[in-house]
């Protein structure tokens, strides 16, 4: 294929790009800039997409060949981190990631592949002589065409976490990446499609939105869907995939809570509360959004935790010393002040109000200073509701149990965070937390070898971890039964 990108970013479909009759202009948060054009996915090239990926996998060379699919995997992993810098600059410059987070989100998609490399070599199933000379054995056999729904917070390592299982498994793949980073979404492509060994047609890639999106949910030729995006929007994509009896993997959203015990070392466990909260400027499922706070060490943590936001340094990723960049649009930073003003009214104490940038040098970008609210009521909006944006709110605790039901009493359950010394109480708070993953004295630590989703609100079924296979596989149970079972 050829490596150099069009002006405008296009679709790789069958293993070629793809324009579309709709051009678009891309932005950049930062500073409303336009900083390219790109073609517009709807039904019509995501219905070219999925007779590409449904051709490509009816030819078994991909599908049976385990070994090939492990080279292609490590392959693209190679061109992954050979183009890590320029991944880097495009999401600080569509994005608004500052530079380490920008690092931290493209250094997964590697890590990603490698892993799922490794499962496609390591297919095992079950098998047992369940009566005296006949054999019961389990087989895997890829699903067919997966259909790949990411969002645009972390379009190369949410991409790939759905794309890395489906290959290894033998699906073939349509990729339906977010608008809002198509500049991005077209290095993407390139560096999977141009993978040496990849067949035609394997992995396809649109930039689109609903559209789209929604069709590959209804397509009939589309049997699994990997979707990660709202809890709204998970929803309404597993409705419409229940029509059909379509399996989906859904990675929805979340309202992280942070739990400080007394005995917390706050000199540790602050930082990370701001990391927390900043880290995608809050667009992350696991931002840290509702703190909780043992009542004896709720002045300090008040104190401290105020002048720890009031410094978060915001800029654009172009800035080496910004901490944290832009919101992904100007009626992001809208809606969410619009939150904030609504849970003020409805008796939230602002210690830090935070709020939109309206002059000096940032006031052309989407910026959203950092916002801490105090509340009493775990049934306010603010508290219950996931706002996508760097605002956190505080309550206090004097039970463990209370710690716990607090944290419970959410319809989200994708993640928390337990901070504390002891030696009892962070494994037995973990245990009872309503979480899909729990850290102890840390936030979003993730591992390819360990499973990642959500408990209720926050999703179905698991990314990462061994169990990611089962989005994209049908168990087959074949009986044999030996021409002869008697000993001659
Ligand atoms: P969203 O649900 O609005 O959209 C996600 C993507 O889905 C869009 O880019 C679009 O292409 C597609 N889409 C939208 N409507 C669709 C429809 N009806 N049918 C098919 N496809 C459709 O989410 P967003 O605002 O882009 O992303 C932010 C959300 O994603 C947050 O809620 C966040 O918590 C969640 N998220 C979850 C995880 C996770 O791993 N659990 C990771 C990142 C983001």
């Amino acid at each position: 294929m050829s490596t150099t990108q069009a002006a405008v970013a296009r679709h790789w479909i069958d293993g070629q790009w793809s324009d579309s009759g709709e051009h678009r202009d891309s932005v950049n948060p930062a500073t409303g800039e336009v900083i390219g054009s790109y073609a517009m996915a709807d039904a019509k090239e995501a219905q070219a997409a999925i007779e590409a990926a449904k051709r490509a996998f009816a030819d078994p060379g991909w599908r049976t060949d385990r070994l090939l699919r492990a080279r292609v995997l490590n392959r693209m992993a190679d061109r992954f981190e050979e183009r890590a810098d320029e991944l880097v600059e495009l999401l600080g410059r569509e994005n608004g990631k500052v530079n380490d987070q920008g690092r931290l989100e493209v250094a997964f998609a590697p890590e990603t592949l490698r892993f799922n490399a490794a499962l496609a070599l390591t297919d095992t199933g079950t098998n047992s002589q369940v009566t005296d000379g006949e054999l019961s054995l389990v087989v895997r056999q890829p699903v067919g065409v997966a259909g790949i729904i990411a969002p645009w917070n972390s379009p190369v390592a949410l991409g790939i976490r759905s794309l890395a299982p489906a290959l290894a498994a033998g699906c073939t793949a349509v990729m339906n990446l977010p608008w809002q980073t198509a500049q991005t979404n077209t290095l993407i492509a390139e560096l999977v499609g141009g993978t040496p060994g990849l067949p035609p047609g394997v992995a396809n890639t649109l930039t689109g939105g609903h559209m789209s999106g929604d069709a590959l949910v209804r397509s009939l030729d589309v049997p699994t869907i990997s979707f990660t995006g709202s809890t709204a929007t998970g929803k309404q994509i597993g409705a419409a995939a229940a029509a059909n009896l379509k399996r989906v993997g859904l990675e929805l959203g979340g309202k992280t809570p942070l739990i400080l015990f007394e005995d917390a070392d706050l000199a540790q466990a602050l930082p990370i509360v701001v990391s927390a909260l900043i880290v995608f400027s809050g667009q992350f499922c696991m931002t840290g959004s509702r703190l909780l706070v043992h009542e004896r060490i709720a002045d300090r943590v008040r104190a401290d935790l105020a002048t720890r936001l009031r410094a978060v340094k915001v800029g654009p990723a172009s800035d080496p010393a910004s901490e944290m960049g832009p919101i992904i649009g100007k009626p992001n930073v809208a809606r969410i002040d619009k939150i904030v003003e609504d849970a003020i009214g409805q008796g939230a104490t602002a210690i830090v109000r935070g709020g939109p940038i309206t002059d000096g040098p940032l006031a052309a970008g989407a910026f959203y200073r950092p916002t801490l609210l105090e509340v009493h009521d775990n049934s306010m909006p603010i508290v219950q509701d996931e706002v996508f944006g760097p605002v956190l709110t505080m309550q206090t605790f004097s039970t463990e149990a209370e710690a716990i039901a607090m944290a419970n009493d959410s319809q989200y359950g994708l993640s928390a965070s337990v901070f504390s010394r002891d030696v009892d109480v962070p494994l037995r708070v973990a245990l009872a937390l309503d979480s899909g993953s729990v850290w102890v004295n840390d936030w979003a630590r993730l591992h390819d070898q360990f499973e990642e989703g959500g408990f209720k609100g926050s999703g179905l079924g698991r990314m990462r971890g061994f169990a990611v296979l089962d989005d994209f596989v049908e168990f087959k149970h074949v009986r044999l039964r030996p021409g002869t079972t008697r000993l001659r």
